[in-house]
């Protein structure tokens, strides 16, 4: 069996680490990388070499299994053959083109993204690890920008206030943006429209506010938000126009699967911000959270916050892709098998055999 690491277009993550190099050659694979593949992650051809890969230009040639941190296109995707398995973040929402691209290529691809959040799939969850880092990096990034000092401080010359955090969405980023403003001594308030959110944001030191109305239907499926009717929305607003004016640093992470990034902050509430206020939004790669700007008010918009964490994003992602790559192996008898009805296959597999199977892009194009 042969596994490729290869480099998507504009990506600095790798989707392969000398850890889990390591790991797939005792699972039976033979394993290539590109040239470069962790450059930017800070992980040298030498060190996958050391652990046993070979660095070769046509590392996809006669592979079983392609890994990409990205999606993959054009000249890419034309060095897979047919019947290659390409496992990667591939980014299908709002990408036609490419899920088709994919089927008539025959390549049976697997967007990570598209994952069942089931107990099983825990250790496979990219969107989780990397969610993760994006909270923390998020806080990270606005300290940076914020021109003053998030904790208290108690001098001799008189007391800095702390600064005053809200984050807006908890889920995986919005709870470590949390724990990580506290962490640096912030006070942390949080918004979201999913109830069992509330408590996790407590546990973590921080203030729940919520906008009842919005709450009581706001749970979708799987764990996930759904959108909000227009008065939900409305109630929203009004609350968090008033919380927004004594905020120091916003950090909105609010996500619908499949769907653009709800609007949270409109060009009038930022217009009530303070001076010095730094917002970061995370949104940004779903069509974001915040819309226009306001004078005093800092918005940082990372198309994509991970490149500033690389080495790290890699490595978790690595892990993830080791994890999946293990269920559709069989080590016995050294061959990849997909079974096309276990719930996670099904989950992620977007095209098998030349067709689009995967129930949402179907009836696509
Ligand atoms: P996400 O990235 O899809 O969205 C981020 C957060 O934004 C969510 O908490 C969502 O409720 C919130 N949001 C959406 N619309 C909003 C709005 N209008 N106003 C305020 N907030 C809004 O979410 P996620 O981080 O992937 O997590 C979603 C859920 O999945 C959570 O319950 C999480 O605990 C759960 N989860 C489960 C597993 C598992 O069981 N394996 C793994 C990861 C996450």
């Amino acid at each position: 069996m042969k596994l490729a690491g290869v480099r998507a277009q504009g990506e600095k993550r790798s989707p392969l680490s000398p850890e889990t190099v390591k790991k797939f050659r005792q699972l039976g694979f033979e394993v290539a990388i590109e040239p470069g593949l962790g450059k930017d992650a800070g992980i040298p051809d030498a060190a996958f070499e050391e652990a046993g890969a070979t660095v070769t230009t046509d590392a996809a040639s006669g592979a079983d299994v392609v890994l990409s941190a990205g999606p993959l296109e054009g000249e890419a995707l034309s060095k897979l053959g047919r019947g290659t398995r390409l496992v990667g973040m591939l980014d299908p929402y709002d990408a036609k083109d490419r899920v088709h691209a994919y089927a008539s290529a025959g390549i049976d691809a697997f967007a990570m993204e598209l994952l069942p959040r089931i107990t099983r799939a825990q250790s496979m969850d990219v969107l989780s690890s990397q969610a993760n880092l994006a909270g923390y990096k998020a806080v990270i990034d606005a300290a940076a920008n914020y021109g003053r000092a998030f904790p208290m401080m108690m001098t001799a010359a008189g007391t800095v206030p702390p600064a005053k955090v809200f984050v807006m969405g908890a889920g995986v980023a919005g709870l470590q943006a949390i724990a990580t403003a506290r962490r640096l001594g912030a006070v942390v308030s949080a918004t979201d429209v999913r109830a069992a959110a509330g408590e996790q944001v407590e546990s973590l030191g921080g203030t729940f506010i919520f906008v009842k109305e919005a709450m009581e239907e706001g749970e979708g499926t799987g764990g996930y938000a759904k959108e909000l009717t227009p008065e939900q929305q409305k109630a929203q607003q009004e609350l968090v126009t008033e919380h927004l004016k004594k905020m120091d640093v916003v950090i909105t992470t609010a996500l619908i699967p499949g769907r653009p990034a709800p609007k949270l902050i409109t060009d009038d509430m930022l217009k009530g911000m303070k001076p010095g206020s730094v917002i970061v939004d995370l949104a940004t790669p779903r069509g974001g959270n915040v819309d226009g700007e306001a004078d005093g008010v800092t918005i940082l918009r990372p198309k994509n916050i991970l490149d500033g964490l690389a080495g790290e994003a890699s490595n978790l992602l690595a892990k993830n892709f080791l994890s999946f790559v293990t269920l559709i192996t069989d080590k016995e008898e050294k061959q990849i098998k997909v079974d096309p009805e276990d719930e996670i296959i099904k989950g992620v597999q977007l095209t098998r055999d030349g067709e689009i199977v995967h129930e949402r892009f179907k009836g696509e194009g």
